[in-house]
């Protein structure tokens, strides 16, 4: 499958209500020190930040002449197109090209890389290959093996410097961080500065699903904008246009919750820690306690960086299920985030005693916030494992 630089123009497309406000800043002319872009994976955040970074460096001309970032996806889309400009540069100048490639001297990106942890050397993956991948696969992550993945200080202090001086080819610097909610609260705090005292020429963009999980100083001095989940006909729509998972595209956009990254995840074979949470879930209904104890047990000592984001996967997928099921628990007309597992989801929450769906979403809640606090991985499943027991009980 090729994965040309155009295929990423995709799910912008239907950004409509974020890029207008970039854009009457834009055309106010008073851009904000920061701004701090915010919704879910896969929905066209780093695409929105690299497109305005083309619009302020575009040596074509502004993005007057350029491609119309608005077309409509689909007859479904039933959103207003009108009376909005592309946002974007040319996209064909060297610029625009360079911006899109990653490689523009004053467009800087940052994201999360292994760091060494615990005085033990990691994997550190080079940024220059991560960023080549990301180039090519705007909707995909590259495989890092080990490590802690986040942003440090290392990273905004070799930064810091190069924003004193004018930014090398004239136009504005555009610096961007993705994943923000990974960098180090060292990092955040070393960040401030230069946004508190902004540079001449430069403007911060920061990507996150988890806002909350950035200091509130870092969030108050940012512009939010926020960016929607994409529909399901617009996902569907964008698989058929790139020729992935041909005849099945619905059904795959029905399970992507609104995020491209995530369709593309299920038509490629999987989702990150599904597969996994439904067991955890079916064993609890079941009461196949020595299973889970002994994968439980498992992870105890591991808590290396890749294993505790794929327990945040598998804890985020744990949290739609038992969301689901507290959703059929109370009567509601509200879609299944997991409709492949609607018979299944609706028999636990049909037999359960009430309320124990809510139950559960607390209890996944809760290990959320313990993997985040770096507890023992074995302890926090063995915990969840006991507090899901309840969905068993008829
Ligand atoms: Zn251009």
């Amino acid at each position: 499958m090729a994965w040309g630089k155009k295929v990423s123009a995709g799910p912008l497309l239907n950004q409509e209500r974020a890029l207008a406000l970039l854009e009457r800043t834009l055309s106010s002319g008073e851009l904000p020190p920061a701004y701090l872009f915010v919704g879910p994976h896969g929905v066209g955040k780093e695409e929105a930040a690299l497109a305005l970074a083309q619009s302020l460096n575009c040596q074509s001309g502004a993005g007057e002449e350029g491609p119309d970032l608005f077309e409509a996806a689909g007859s479904s889309s039933s959103e207003p197109h009108s009376g909005i400009r592309a946002l974007r540069g040319c996209g064909i100048c060297s610029a625009c090209s360079r911006i899109g490639r990653y490689s523009h001297p004053d467009v800087i990106v940052r994201m999360p890389l292994p760091r060494p942890r615990g005085g033990k050397k990691g994997d550190p993956a080079d940024p220059t290959d991560v960023l080549a991948f990301k180039a090519d696969n705007p909707y995909r992550d590259p495989e890092i093996s080990t490590g802690s993945l986040s942003i440090g200080i290392a990273d905004v202090r070799e930064i810091i410097p190069q924003l004193a001086y004018a930014p090398v080819e004239g136009g504005k610097r555009v610096v961007i961080f993705r994943e923000s909610e990974r960098m180090t609260e060292e990092a955040q705090n070393a960040l401030l500065k230069s946004m508190e005292e902004p540079p001449p020429h430069t403007i911060f963009i920061l990507t996150t699903h988890r806002p909350n999980a950035l200091l509130p100083t870092v969030r108050s001095r940012s512009r939010i904008v926020h960016f929607r989940p994409l529909k399901a006909e617009e996902i569907s729509y964008y698989l058929r246009e790139h020729g992935i998972a041909s005849g099945d595209e619905m059904n795959v956009a029905q399970l992507a919750r609104g995020s491209l990254k995530r369709a593309i995840c299920i038509a490629e074979g999987g989702v990150p820690g599904r597969e996994e949470a439904v067991r955890l879930l079916s064993w609890a209904v079941e009461g196949r306690n020595r299973e889970a104890l002994a994968w439980a047990a498992g992870y105890t000592f591991k808590t290396s960086g890749v294993m505790l984001t794929e327990a945040r996967s598998v804890l985020e997928e744990l949290l739609s299920l038992a969301r689901d099921v507290a959703v059929v628990q109370s009567g509601g007309k509200v879609a299944l985030m997991n409709p492949d597992r609607a018979d299944m989801l609706r028999d636990v929450g049909r037999r359960a005693p009430d309320g124990a769906g809510l139950q559960a979403l607390e209890a996944v809640t809760d290990a959320c916030g313990e993997v985040d606090s770096n507890v023992n991985l074995a302890l926090i499943y063995a915990t969840l494992f006991d507090a899901l027991i309840p969905l068993g009980i008829h």
